[in-house]
């Protein structure tokens, strides 16, 4: 989506150990309307599937979730972060270990926002290694719901996640696909 490659050659700021910074338009000050194209951007590109619901995961998938499910109109479910999960029966539970925080989380969704006869689009702001991503598919096949498919604001082509994904017959749709970047000089590469 040129749009949103323009605006992270604009705006993004490339940070040692392969970190992406968009924090002044994506996740922490948003630009609302640049969510409206993308969440335009995903409808366009799953206008044939099914969708009854997105999941995402906090904190910083949730305002493009929101969009996109204006779009769709369809609930957004967040899976939410938590260090001590109290398993009570209730809830479906992954594991996922944060890059940039480098450390493992519990993430838990209740049990009863997700159901067998729901088809999900999962939406997330990046794609690195896969982990979150990976994470929220283990939980909605525990909820033996379908997994329609996986967008992404922003993939680092570079690491194994998409590949880890789309490995498993999963459709990732990527809006912006970095293949490589460089913080001594500043210069992002997408793939075409
Ligand atoms: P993964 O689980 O795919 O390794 O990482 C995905 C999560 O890590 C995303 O939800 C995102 O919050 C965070 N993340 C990964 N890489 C970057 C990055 O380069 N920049 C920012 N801002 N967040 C990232």
């Amino acid at each position: 989506m040129k749009l949103l490659e323009d605006r992270i050659r604009k705006d993004g700021v490339v940070k040692p150990g392969n970190i992406l910074k968009v924090d002044s338009f994506l996740n922490h000050q948003m630009d609302v309307e640049l969510f409206n194209k993308m969440g335009e951007e995903f409808k366009r590109l799953y206008a044939d599937a099914p969708i009854t619901k997105i999941l995402t995961i906090e904190a910083s998938g949730i305002g493009i979730a929101c969009i996109a499910a204006q779009h769709f109109h369809v609930p957004v479910v967040f899976a939410k972060k938590s260090q001590s999960v109290n398993l009570d029966g209730e809830m479906y539970t992954a594991k996922i270990e944060s890059f940039t925080h480098k450390r493992t989380y519990d993430v838990i969704v209740a049990k009863k926002f997700i159901s067998p006869d729901d088809h999900i689009l999962i939406i997330d702001d990046f794609l690195a290694n896969g982990c979150a991503c990976l994470g929220l598919i283990d939980i909605i096949r525990s909820a033996g719901a379908t997994v329609e498919g996986v967008g992404i604001a922003v993939e680092k082509g570079f690491q194994k996640g998409g590949e880890l994904i789309r490995k498993q017959g999963i459709r990732v749709e990527s809006l912006a696909i970095i293949e490589s970047m460089d913080d001594k000089t500043g210069e992002i590469t997408f793939r075409n």
